[in-house]
């Protein structure tokens, strides 16, 4: 058998992780637990997320519809299980770890355009398979464990190119070195007190139907599963009973690595992959990570003041990173949607009074800004702790403005492009030049929408003895960027002399990166996107003191 790790360049072994029955049956959740838990056998792994839809990535999707927006160090948008991903493996995703129809049928036809398949006829098979396989094959040589899940449901029509390429790169592979998992549901009739194996025979067949045979199945039920429902499964879907997984609801998505652990999944996929003796697994981490769960020393609740509150998912690693703040306080984070818009025109006092700390998310267009800019002022005067993130560092600076710093009529352009006339005067403008490393990034006015932001990851430097060098323990960080307005260093020293202090920078001084109110207990807004980073086991800085503060503060009263 090939050796796995310390070799130089090891070849991956590839997990397709598929799903059937229902959708949101947490394949991704799966995929990146599963993930952790190779890692925790010593193993590497990078994970990847194969959606079917036409879009060329999620950009330009309506966060109401698709939920967050991911961004990589590399600048991808991409689906938002790439957050999943890295919160419980660490590993930076890229570019190259999300893909879809749309920008698979691009590459195809570009290719097609420029004459690449020589006139020949360009089919789904074998054109479009081969690019599906050819990205998933990308870095192959990196690690031990390639997972690559595939969005939607086993049997949607536009899943099929994905299904037929990873069958056929399963074929191409030498024996033993792809794997099949698949994730059903079992229902629970409490009429007749049974969970129900069919819908996952179906599911399976469904996929035998087209050439792929699971090795594992993870099956999520409500209810434990009945040694006997477990070998019937196993009978009629052909997989080893030991490799029929269970998952059950858990508390916390964080629990998932040692609730899989303890079903088997890893040995499971150990042992379809015919790895013995399997290494032993170090699971400290996820064992630290679940008693801060457990074990938590009072709540504190933070306000989200937001436009897509409807939808949680909008801003999931927001979410996700007040959580982590929380483990580290060992405090449980009660996070509270408000929507901004309800007091757009009215009082904001009644809507935001008696949170321990307000955050203002990032955004797009002007709905719900005038009420985002009332909870800045009302943090601000009220000395509650405020994060504003992307637009909720525009909207606090807005703010500082308009009621501290004498520009009456402050805004963003971004709102006056949306209404077609000037109505504000530009405190955040629409930049068109910027620098990236050592070169300069150019866009047009007139450029399409998907692409044309300040993308990934940049550098900043941060004043030595602000609050935020203190928090980040360095004056030097890198973030993830995603927006394409800013705050004009025009005003900075109107500002300052008003008290907001511009305490980061980008390197060469002309983007304000972060700015903070000298005179406030924990006031901190930034241009980036730090909830991108932030791990169970490796909380942001800014999150981890945000609700710290937020604490301090829930103790006053
Ligand atoms: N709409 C703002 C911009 O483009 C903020 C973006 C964001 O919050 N991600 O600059």
């Amino acid at each position: 058998m090939k050796a796995i790790t310390g070799v130089a360049k090891p070849m991956a072994r590839f997990i397709f992780i598929t799903g059937g029955v229902v959708s949101s049956l947490g394949k991704g959740l799966a995929s990146a637990a599963l993930g952790s838990l190779l890692q925790a056998r010593g193993y590497t792994v990078r994970l990847r997320k194969l959606d079917p839809y036409l879009n060329v990535d999620p950009g330009t999707m309506s966060p109401f519809e698709h939920g967050e927006v991911f961004v990589t160090d590399d600048g991808a948008e991409t689906d938002l299980d790439l957050g999943h991903y890295e919160r419980f493996t660490g590993v930076p995703a890229r570019m190259t770890d999300s893909v879809s129809s749309g920008r698979v049928y691009s590459n195809v036809l570009e290719k097609e355009r420029r004459g690449d398949y020589l006139g020949k006829t360009i089919q789904v098979v074998p054109h479009v398979t081969n690019e599906i396989k050819e990205f998933i094959s990308i870095g192959e040589d990196e690690v031990d464990f390639m997972l690559c899940e595939i969005g939607g449901t086993v049997g949607d029509i536009e899943g099929l190119p994905f299904f037929e390429a990873i069958r056929q790169f399963s074929h191409d592979k030498p024996r033993g070195e792809c794997i099949f998992m698949h994730l059903t549901l079992l229902p629970y009739l409490a009429a007749s007190g049974e969970l129900k194996t069919k819908p996952t025979q179906h599911s399976v067949k469904e996929l035998q139907s087209i050439g792929i045979a699971p090795d594992v199945l993870v099956c999520r039920s409500e209810q434990p599963i009945p040694e006997k429902e477990r070998e019937k499964i196993a009978l009629f879907c052909n997989v080893r009973k030991e490799a029929v997984v269970a998952a059950y609801d858990l508390k916390s998505i964080y629990e998932a690595p040692l609730a899989y652990h303890n079903e088997g999944l890893d040995q499971a996929v150990l042992d379809a992959f015919g790895i013995a003796p399997a290494p032993k697994p170090k699971l400290d981490r996820w064992h630290d990570v679940y008693d801060r769960i457990h074990n938590t020393d009072g709540e504190v609740s933070v306000a989200i003041v937001g436009k897509y509150t409807q939808l949680e998912d909008a801003y999931k690693s927001i979410k996700e990173a007040l959580v982590h703040g929380g483990m580290h306080n060992r405090v449980k984070v009660n996070v509270n949607w408000v929507d901004a818009e309800v007091f757009d025109k009215g009082d904001a006092a009644p809507h935001l009074e008696g949170y321990d700390a307000i955050l203002v998310p990032g955004g797009f267009g002007e709905r719900g800004t005038e009420g985002k800019i009332k909870a800045a002022q009302f943090a601000r005067e009220h000395k509650v702790p405020y994060l504003g993130i992307c637009l909720g560092m525009q909207m606090a600076v807005i703010e500082a403005a308009r009621n501290v710093a004498g520009v009456a009529d402050a805004g963003s352009e971004e709102f006056d492009h949306e209404a077609g006339k000037k109505r504000f005067e530009p405190v955040v403008y629409h930049l068109k030049e910027w620098v990236q490393g050592n070169a300069k990034v150019q866009r047009k006015a007139d450029d399409d929408k998907g692409g044309t932001m300040r993308l990934g990851s940049y550098n900043a430097s941060l004043t030595e003895g602000s609050n935020v060098a203190n928090v980040y323990g360095t004056t030097a960080i890198d973030e993830r960027h995603r927006h394409r307005y800013e705050v004009d260093i025009k005003y900075r020293e109107q500002l300052e002399n008003a008290g907001l202090k511009f305490t980061g920078m980008s390197p060469d001084g002309r983007l304000p990166e972060i700015v903070e109110w000298a005179d406030h207990p924990w006031f901190i807004g930034v241009q980036f996107h730090p909830e991108l980073k932030s791990k169970p086991f490796d909380p942001h800085p800014l999150f981890k003191d945000f609700v710290r503060a937020a604490k301090e503060n829930s103790r006053l009263v």
